[in-house]
């Protein structure tokens, strides 16, 4: 249908306004975004939680009129809460879904993500953990990988930009016209999911959910890369959309104190990264536990390449080993020592959490 100013303005029942031909839909406790374009076409950024496709449908034919279909379906990663509904919506509406390539092993069955780490929060994880899956989505069929230049399909003016640590193939979208940020998880805009910041829809500026983020000095990286890009707005996997100098001022900030605010002062992952690669996961560290160790993990198909894995691996580790010697005096992911997970929804709700995938 044609794009009037009206609906490239005004929100629908089920969206709320991001920028010009920008609306954001939030399904449970995650935002997914719709992005037109003005010419009337338009893609689909993330999916949801699983369940969601008939209201996403619903919403983009309130956004777009009867029967309309997007010319893709994008993801900023492959956590299963940005990809509930994309099986089901590549079906219906058979629309290319694109990754990064570093992402593909997730979403075609190849491999798991590296395993999150409890050690770092529990809260609305400990409730929600029904919800995760026990292995992961095969797409393939549907699947591309984003074109290598940084173009967006079916986006233009829009690029894309590597933003990877929360997840090996994370990528963030970037509108430079008015440099309009859609970052995904690289960081979110709320802190978990307290009761306090439900009531007041406080909007503050948090790294990316730790408790599956498996690579922090690439997390860091990314959003230093995101700062540099002095967005105008910024809408997120979690939370509101912020604008203008605060969003600038908070960014600029967590950039600069990463690894005071943003990482957990310890954990699995803390002083060493999960190492990927194209099929997926090559090694992790071992939990504290050590219930789990890097060898147990260590997929078959990728043993061949162990030689440049432990090249890359001597090398990850060097760093961290840096950076662990770094002065964190304290962080807003630290758990509370000696709280048992929490049990109801209520104290679930209320307990820390920043560990939304
Ligand atoms: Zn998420
Ligand atoms: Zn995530």
């Amino acid at each position: 249908m044609e794009t009037t100013d009206e609906t490239f303005q005004t929100e629908s029942e089920h969206t709320f306004y991001v920028a010009p031909g920008i609306w954001g839909m939030k399904t449970f406790f995650v935002n997914l975004y719709f992005v037109s374009e003005p010419g009337g076409s338009w893609v689909l950024i993330d999916t949801g939680v699983y369940g969601s496709a008939s209201k996403i449908k619903q919403a983009a034919e309130e956004l777009f009129g009867q029967n309309t279909q997007p010319s893709a379906i994008l993801l900023t990663h492959g956590h299963f809460d940005h990809i509930g509904a994309v099986k089901e919506l590549a079906s219906e509406w058979q629309a290319p879904v694109y990754v990064h390539q570093m992402e593909l092993p997730y979403v075609t069955g190849q491999s798991s993500y590296p395993p999150p780490d409890p050690s770092v929060g529990r809260g609305v994880m400990a409730y929600m953990s029904f919800m995760y899956p026990k292995k992961p989505i095969d797409i393939t069929g549907f699947v591309e990988i984003l074109p290598p230049d940084g173009s967006v399909p079916g986006l233009p003016g829009w690029r894309w930009i590597p933003t990877p640590g929360h997840s090996p193939g994370h990528v963030s979208f970037f509108r430079e016209d008015d440099r309009v940020l859609l970052a995904g998880d690289a960081f979110v805009t709320r802190h978990g999911e307290s009761l306090l910041a439900i009531i007041s829809q406080g909007k503050e500026i948090h790294g990316p959910p730790a408790y599956f983020t498996p690579d922090w000095i690439s997390a860091h990286q990314s959003v230093q890369k995101l700062a540099l890009l002095q967005p105008e707005v910024a809408a997120t996997g979690h939370g509101l959309p912020m604008w203008g100098e605060e969003l600038r001022r908070q960014l600029n900030e967590l950039s600069a104190s990463f690894w005071r605010v943003a990482v957990p002062e310890q954990g699995r992952y803390v002083n060493e990264p999960a190492i990927t690669n194209e099929q997926g996961i090559v090694s992790v560290p071992a939990s504290d536990d050590k219930a789990l160790t890097t060898t147990a993990l260590v997929t078959a198909g990728v043993v061949a390449a162990a030689g440049v894995t432990l090249m890359l691996l001597k090398k990850r580790t060097k760093k961290s080993k840096v950076i662990a010697k770094w002065n964190r005096p304290y962080s807003h992911n630290r758990v509370a020592t000696g709280t048992p997970p929490a049990t109801t929804l209520e104290e679930n709700l209320d307990a820390y959490s920043n560990d939304y995938p």
